[in-house]
Order: C-alpha cells, then structure tokens, then sequence
C-alpha cells in the first residue's frame, strides 16, 4: 500500500467504500490521517467499523477537512457533494490526487499520465509490459481499475503508469506527470459533462497541470486534441508537446499480433514516445510490442472455426472505438466481417463506422439499439440479420461466415441492457462461441 506523512494528522471525509474509496481510506488510516467514509449500502460501510468514523459527509460539519474524496462514478455535474463541499471550502478529490500529494515522500520515481476517449487501457497496459521488458520497475494503476495507492510503492528509479479517465481527471488538481498522453477526443460521456466542449476542457486539464518541461504527446485523429497540442506548445519547449508518428512505425506493425488495426498504431506510437522520453531504446522497446498480449474485450482472438475467425471487442462502447475494428479486415476482395451491433445506445447514428461499411458482409443486430442499427444498415451492407440477443447472433453469423470470414462482436453500445457491464456482455459472447465450436480456443488446432 503506498502511504504518505503527508497526511499524518489531516482529516479527510471519503464518499463511496468500492474498490478506489476503500483502499484509499485504508490507505489515509495507514497514514495517520482521520477519517470519516461513508457508503449508502451498509455492507461496506462494515468494512471500515473499527477504524473509522461512519457519517455521511453530506449530513456532517465538513470544517476543516482536508478534502472529500469521491469515486469517478460520482457525478459531479450533479450530485450534492458538490456544493456541499463548497460551503465549507473543502476539495472534492479522488484517489489520484491523494497519490499526487503522496509522491514527494515516495521513492524517486516518474509517472506517465494515459487518458483519451479511447485506447487507455490498451496503452496503458503496453506501456507498463514495455518498460518491465527493458528492466524499469513498472506499475499499472487508475482506470484500468486497479487502485494506485493499494499497490506496493515502487523502488528507486520506478514508473507509475496511470490510465485517467476525464472522470479522475476532475477529481486531481496537483498530478505533474513526466511524461503524459492524449490519445483522442470523441464524443462520449455527454450525460456527465456540458457539452463536448466542457469534456474536451476536463481532458486537457491533465496537460495543464504538466511542468512546462514536461513531455505531451498527442493523437493526430481529431480537431480537437490537436487543438490541446497547439494550446501545450506554446508553454513548452520546442518537441515537449508533440504529434505521435504513426507512419514512422506502420512497416513495423504486422510483427505485433496483439495490435492489429490503425487504432493500435496510434496506440503503440504513443506508447513508444512515453517509454522513449523515459529512456527505453529501440533495442529494447521492438521486441515487447511483439511479445505484448493484448487485454481482454479489446480485439480479442477467441477461437478459428472451420476458417472462421471470432473476435471479442465488446470494450467498443461507441461508434468511434468499433470503428477502427471494422476498419482492421478490408474486403478482399469480398467484404469479410460478420458485425454483431448493438446494446444500450449512446448515439444516434453509425458515426465513425459509416465509413467502413464496404468491409461488412451481414450485420447481426442485438439489445434495445439494435432495431436503429437494423434501419440504419438495411440496404447498406449486404443483409441485416435482426437477433436481439446474443445467443441468436452468435448463431446467425456462424451459420453464414464462410472460411476466411472474421465473426467480430463490436457493439458500438453501452451493454447495460443486457449485461451488468461490458466485460459480462464479452464473456458472454466467448463462452457462446466456445460452445458453438466445439470449446476450440484460439491457438488450438482447428478441427
Ligand atoms: P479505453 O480504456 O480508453 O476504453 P481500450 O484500450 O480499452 O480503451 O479500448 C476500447 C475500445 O476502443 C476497443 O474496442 C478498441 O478496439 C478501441 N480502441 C482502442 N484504441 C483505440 C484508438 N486509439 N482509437 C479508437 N478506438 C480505439
């Protein structure tokens, strides 16, 4: 656990006892600090009965608290807290920032700052595998959802590596990373924030809080991260905020099996330019993105079926994250993907993916969005198949796929319909497809 005498005597109020609450209050107590946690259900509030003072901080006198520390999933467009915490001059943080105010008293480290709307937790993960390969003591922390402040402090010379969401990034006021990325900016999370405009601004306050000789580098997709770069150069020495590269590493890619697709060239020539500000040479970076194993729900490889390929990308939640899937098998000649759409919608339309249609041989529509996409494909591609759930889907697709087809679950689409999240709704279609095949997992000799 990583402690801190920064906080030895200070006292904080902690809203919300899942993961990051809990073990950030673990950690305050660790440290000497006072603390009042609450959580509405009061199982977890049990967790903490013998150490810590149980209020709710929306009912107590909140002066001279130190701060209230919020979970991400607290809406601060509109939850109480806010205000209430405002009254009284307190902060409202999260866990990022307490291991901002932790990092003076920890080992010398540096710490890499990951955020986008999509490919953190891929870059995350490939920037923490890069540096353990060249020898650097790495930690993966934040978004990717395991809390930062519950894991070991690292030995001299050591690297945080934090996947921030615009959420965390609402929640920290101080965190001066070394070396920090942003991926892209597309429209997502619109019900927490006002506007794309307001969301684009939470996003950039992560290189705002960068020392100007600090190092930024930048997605070169959309307008709008490119206008964050132009905004950070100014204040910065010429190269400390820059544009990734991906044509200087697109002859490269077909020897990375786990980062397949444009998505992951922009994935991977970010994450080359954090670990080589950091140090890692060439030599030692070009053997682990081909020795890196993606993560799960993220163009996972789940089985090879009588030529048939099955993919899992239910970590694609809007048009623009299923876009690049869509993009990564070009018709050739014929279209070759059997698209399975769907779930809670979060926008109207095909965004992103409309420009990828020509790849698509049928699309297999599921959830409460699938009759939109069913209109909205139908003439477009060459047959819309409407299944609503998923075991019909993965049924229908099988049935039609032919050798050298590509059954690829992408659904552009929240899952809370019809899972509890997404990796639910992933597993869900893995285990259908094992069943269905005969339990051939990717790898195995195909029968
Ligand atoms: P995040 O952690 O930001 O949600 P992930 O790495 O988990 O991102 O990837 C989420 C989804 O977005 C995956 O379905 C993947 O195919 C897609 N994706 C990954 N990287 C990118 C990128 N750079 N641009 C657009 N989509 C991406």
């Amino acid at each position: 656990m990583i402690t801190s005498p920064a906080f030895a005597g200070k006292r904080y109020a902690i809203l919300g006892l899942a993961r990051s609450g809990l073990t950030a209050a673990e950690a305050l107590l660790a440290s000497g600090a006072e603390v009042t946690a609450w959580d509405r259900q009061d199982i977890a509030r049990e967790k903490l009965a013998n150490h810590a003072r149980l209020a709710d901080p929306l009912e107590i006198d909140l002066t001279g608290f130190d701060g209230v520390v919020v979970s991400p999933g607290v809406p601060l467009n509109n939850h109480p807290i806010v205000a209430r915490a405002a009254h009284f001059g307190v902060p409202v943080i999260g866990d990022i920032e307490l291991f901002a105010l932790a990092r003076p008293c920890l080992p010398e480290h540096k710490v890499v700052g990951i955020t986008g709307t999509n490919g953190k937790s891929t870059t995350t993960a490939l920037v923490t595998h890069i540096l353990t390969e060249a020898g650097i003591p790495a930690l993966m922390g934040g978004n990717i959802g395991l809390p930062i402040l519950g894991q070991p402090p690292l030995p001299a010379g050591g690297v945080y590596v934090l996947e921030l969401s615009s959420y965390q990034i609402d929640l920290t006021y101080s965190l001066d990373c070394d070396a920090a990325a942003l991926l892209n900016i597309t429209p997502d999370h619109l019900d927490r924030y006002d506007g794309f405009e307001a969301y684009a601004a939470s996003k950039a306050r992560l290189f705002a809080m960068q020392g100007a000789g600090n190092f930024a580098v930048f997605g070169t997709t959309d307008a709008p991260t490119h206008a964050v770069m132009e905004r950070e150069a100014t204040r910065r020495a010429p190269g400390r905020a820059r544009a990734l590269d991906m044509a200087a590493y697109a002859a490269l890619q077909p020897a990375w099996p786990s980062l397949q697709g444009p998505h992951n060239l922009e994935n991977a020539a970010a994450a080359i330019a954090l670990v080589e500000e950091l140090g890692v040479a060439r030599a030692a970076w070009e053997p682990a993105l081909a020795s890196f194993v993606g993560l799960s729900h993220r163009m996972e490889r789940v089985a090879e079926h009588d030529g048939v390929l099955y993919v899992n990308d239910s970590k694609a939640t809007n048009t623009a994250s299923a876009a690049p899937a869509l993009a990564a098998w070009p018709a050739d000649p014929q279209p070759r993907i059997h698209w399975i759409v769907g779930g809670l919608p979060k926008e109207d339309g095909l965004g992103e993916c409309a420009a990828h249609l020509g790849n698509i041989a049928a699309a297999y529509t599921i959830g409460e969005a699938g009759p939109r996409f069913a209109e909205l494909l139908d003439g477009r591609v060459p047959a819309v198949h409407r299944c609503e759930a998923m075991g019909a889907a993965v049924q229908d697709a099988m049935a039609h796929a032919q050798p050298g087809d590509v059954v690829l679950l992408s659904p552009a689409c929240a899952s809370f319909d019809q899972f509890r999240d997404y990796e639910k709704r992933g597993d869900c279609f893995r285990e259908l497809v094992l069943a269905l095949t005969g339990q051939i997992a990717y790898g195995s000799p195909a029968a």
